[in-house]
């Protein structure tokens, strides 16, 4: 039977996106080339999020570029040793000398963020790309890490973060799904 353990409910997820917001800020030295780009779905909501936090905070409008990145198959969403495809990219404005901050729900092999980072590449030549995620959930085939992270989970292989957002799933918590 299927046991769901509680992780993050609504007041922790905010505190996380307002701490990343905060260390995002402080490391890039303000809002000056910074943009964000949110990985398909729950990614763009946590990347417009992020930006509503810093018209807050500094008043600036952060630019907000979206990348559809998915697996061949969805039965197999989150399969090991499967290179995800980049299916669409909607960043309308130059990322060139830009600070672009990947953004993105759950970081597993870190498959999907390489796609991501292809695909801006190919746009053109950014200063620096780093990656915000909500949770890391660990078990990484390549060497890539985090620089900004909501919550670490360890998981087993087995088991799955279910992750809810009110924009997208009218519900806001974050769970671990184990077998
Ligand atoms: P990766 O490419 O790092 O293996 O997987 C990351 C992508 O797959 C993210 O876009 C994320 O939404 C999704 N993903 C991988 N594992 C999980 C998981 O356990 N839960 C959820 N909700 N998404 C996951
Ligand atoms: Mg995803």
């Amino acid at each position: 039977m299927k046991k769901e353990v509680s992780i993050m409910d609504a007041a922790t997820i905010k505190r996380a996106i307002t701490r990343i917001t905060h260390e995002i800020l402080e490391r890039n030295g303000g809002t000056e080339d910074l943009i964000l780009v949110g990985i398909r779905t729950r990614g763009i909501y946590l990347a417009k999020r992020i930006a509503a936090r810093m018209k807050e905070f500094e008043g600036v409008d952060i630019p907000v570029g979206e990348l559809d990145i998915t697996l061949y198959r969805d039965d197999q969403h989150f399969a090991k040793g499967q290179d995800p495809v980049l299916n669409d990219t909607t960043i309308p404005f130059s990322i060139e000398g830009k600070h672009v901050v990947l953004v993105d729900d759950v970081l597993f092999t870190a498959r999907t963020i390489r796609a991501g980072m292809d695909a801006v590449m190919d746009l053109g030549r950014a200063d620096r790309i780093t990656v915000a995620i909500l949770i890391d959930r660990g078990h990484r085939e390549l060497p890539i890490k985090a620089d900004y992270i909501g919550k670490n989970i360890p998981t087993a292989i087995t088991e799955q973060i279910s992750v809810k957002l009110q924009e997208y799933d009218g519900d806001e918590k974050v769970t671990l799904i184990k077998n």
